[in-house]
């Protein structure tokens, strides 16, 4: 299966990417992943994104769509893949598009929304919590570690994003609304939206996730 994630920042993109990911059997794809990766190892590509990641700002498309070119290229993702936050621009909606068409012949599955307010997203984000080693998400309140700044799953350090302060939220939610919304639009009128109530309990919404790709089988390879 082929499946792009949208929604806000804090939508819970990332926690239900790894859930969803697993049930379905593809490879999740985060580009904010990719790009954390390459600042923290100082790459010339994490350079060049950090300064707009800091300000809660898009990097350029010709930056991003190229990284997701070779992911794509990549063998485990030939056969289908969970795309994280990519992508965020209709320009880059339509480059995808041409990569599926021109490498595979084939084409996107199915787009899930994550439908989240503002005020829920703000609680989320203010809260949020990332493993160091393994990238596992946590929350303070909502999702806490046993042992507050370690990850349960490895015993990681936890730690907080850059980009998760109040003012760089502010912009973030900005850019999305000014950016990415009109990317909703974009895939509801190809028929390929599907948005879910993402509110709730963690496995509630992943729960939700699943059933509303149910009707939506796996595209030829
Ligand atoms: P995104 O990838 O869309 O930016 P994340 O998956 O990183 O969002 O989630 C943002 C924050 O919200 C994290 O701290 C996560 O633990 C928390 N979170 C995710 N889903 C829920 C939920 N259903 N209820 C409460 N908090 C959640
Ligand atoms: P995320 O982890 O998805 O919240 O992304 C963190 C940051 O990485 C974003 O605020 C952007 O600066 C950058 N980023 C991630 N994905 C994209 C994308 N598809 N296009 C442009 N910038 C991106």
């Amino acid at each position: 299966m082929r499946l792009v994630l949208v929604g806000p920042p804090g939508a819970g993109k990332g926690t239900q990417a790894q859930f969803i990911a697993e049930h379905v059997g593809v490879p999740k794809i985060s580009t904010g992943d990719i790009f954390r990766a390459n600042v923290s190892q100082g790459t010339p590509l994490g350079l060049e994104a950090k300064e707009y990641m800091d300000r809660g700002d898009l990097v350029p498309d010709g930056v991003t769509i190229e990284m997701v070119r070779n992911r794509l290229a990549e063998p485990d993702a030939i056969t289908g893949f969970l795309l994280d936050g990519f992508p965020r621009t209709v320009p880059q909606a339509e480059v995808l598009d041409d990569i599926l068409r021109e490498t595979a012949d084939t084409k996107l599955d199915v787009v899930l929304e994550l439908v989240v307010d503002d005020d829920e997203v703000i609680r989320r984000l203010s809260g949020r919590r990332t493993c160091r080693t393994c990238n596992h998400i946590w929350h303070v309140d909502f999702d806490p570690p046993k042992v507050p700044d370690v990850c349960d799953i490895d015993g990681g350090e936890l730690f907080q994003r850059d980009d998760d302060k109040a003012e760089t939220i502010a912009n973030r939610l900005q850019v999305y609304a000014e950016q990415t919304a009109p990317l909703v639009a974009y895939y509801a009128g190809r028929g390929m939206l599907v948005g879910i109530d993402a509110t709730g309990p963690v496995d509630d919404v992943t729960v939700r996730a699943i059933d509303a790709l149910r009707p939506f089988p796996a595209g030829e390879a």
